[in-house]
């Protein structure tokens, strides 16, 4: 597992009033000067001044049909986040997968493409640059601002610093990095819009089992203390390519649940979508109820482990199959020390490496709005 540098998923105060102002328009939609005020520690004449800074450089737009009427003074014209003018870039290496997109600043994907990739072999960089430079064609209007990198790096065994140089020569945009739990878990705490104070701890399965902890320190909310858990013991006897047996990855990873549901001979074909849909087949079913249990026990020990506030199951290994959410929840309960304590799962669709890549790639341009547009020479 490689070194995980923190993601700062909210600024808050520590950030620059441009930072503050759209951190908090982009969570609020719509939002009047006073509203923007009101939320942040800023003053009446900065929220002003730095309402229309932003305005004029395109992040903002004005709501005109939004204007509200009456009170002392200039009737109040409320901002959004101004969907139209700029991208960032997201780029998605999988195993078999990657995956380049665009999202607008409020975070929402506008374009993406998927390619495949042999597996086993560096990812062509150049062959998503002109894939990425193909989308921007297709929106002459946008700019792009920023990008992001995300791969489950440590993983595919990948150089995180030299893959995110060489993408930054590319596109000559600025380039975040990220590993893809902590990926996908600030993208989960950024799209749940509403506050998880203290410390939730995420548990994500699927190809790949690990764990990171969102802390909000008060001033500011960040993804940190990333761990793996592919070794992590479990009584199960099945060998794991580290020489072990028992490995949590190799006793509950989806790899490990299609080659068991293979061998039982009732799934047709080999997708964990189908081993899914046969859980009223007997056997698919224990199968299933086990490894949900293992992966509930897993999950209670990491709990139990860093004590968190609440914590949120992720990942398609978590919540793919319905019918053995409550096998999950039982693993949880009987097998954590501590007592009761909320337990939620989060559920992304099939484009959550788009949005994950997206949400990265937004990072440097939440940090500083206004100078990384002056960057781009576009005004
Ligand atoms: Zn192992």
């Amino acid at each position: 597992m490689l070194p995980s540098p923190t993601i700062v998923v909210t600024r808050g105060p520590l950030g620059s009033a441009a930072a503050q102002v759209l951190e908090q328009v982009r969570a609020g939609g719509v939002l009047h000067r006073d509203e923007i005020v009101a939320r942040t520690s800023l003053s009446v004449a900065t929220v002003g001044r730095t309402v229309g800074q932003l305005v004029e450089a395109e992040i903002l737009r004005q709501r005109p049909d939004r204007t509200r009427m009456g009170g002392v003074g200039r009737p109040g014209m409320p901002v959004e986040v101004n969907p139209v003018r700029f991208v960032a870039i997201g780029a998605h290496i999988g195993r078999r997968i990657a995956t380049i997109a665009l999202c607008d600043l409020a975070g929402t994907v506008v374009a993406h493409r998927t390619l495949e990739r042999p597996s086993g072999e560096s990812p062509d960089l150049a062959e998503l640059s002109r894939a990425a430079a193909g989308l921007l064609g297709r929106s002459p209007d946008r700019v792009p601002l920023a990008a992001g990198l995300v791969a489950p790096f440590g993983e595919l065994a990948l150089d995180r610093a030299r893959l995110g140089l060489e993408f930054h020569e590319l596109t000559g945009l600025e380039v975040a990095t990220a590993d893809h739990i902590p990926a996908v878990v600030a993208t989960e705490f950024l799209h749940r819009r509403q506050g998880a104070p203290g410390v939730t701890l995420y548990v994500y399965a699927r190809d790949t089992i690990g764990f990171a902890v969102a802390v909000d320190k008060g001033v500011q909310t960040e993804v940190s203390r990333v761990g793996s858990l592919t070794h992590f013991p479990t009584r199960s006897a099945v060998e794991c390519s580290c020489g072990r047996t028992g490995c949590l990855e190799a006793a509950a990873g989806d790899a490990a649940t299609l080659t068991a549901a293979a061998a039982t001979g009732l799934v047709p074909e080999p997708s964990i979508e189908k081993v899914y849909a046969a859980v009223d087949e007997p056997a698919i079913g224990a199968l299933l109820r086990n490894r949900a249990r293992t992966l509930g026990e897993a999950a209670a020990v990491v709990r139990d482990m860093v004590a968190p506030d609440r914590v949120v199951l992720v990942g398609q290994a978590f919540t793919g199959c319905e019918a053995v959410l409550d096998d999950i929840r039982e693993g949880f309960h009987t097998a954590t020390a501590l007592g009761e304590l909320p337990v939620s799962f989060t559920r992304f669709g099939d484009g959550i490496q788009a949005v994950a890549a997206c949400t990265i790639g937004l990072g440097p341009v939440y940090d500083d709005p206004l100078g990384i547009v002056a960057k781009t020479g576009t005004r």
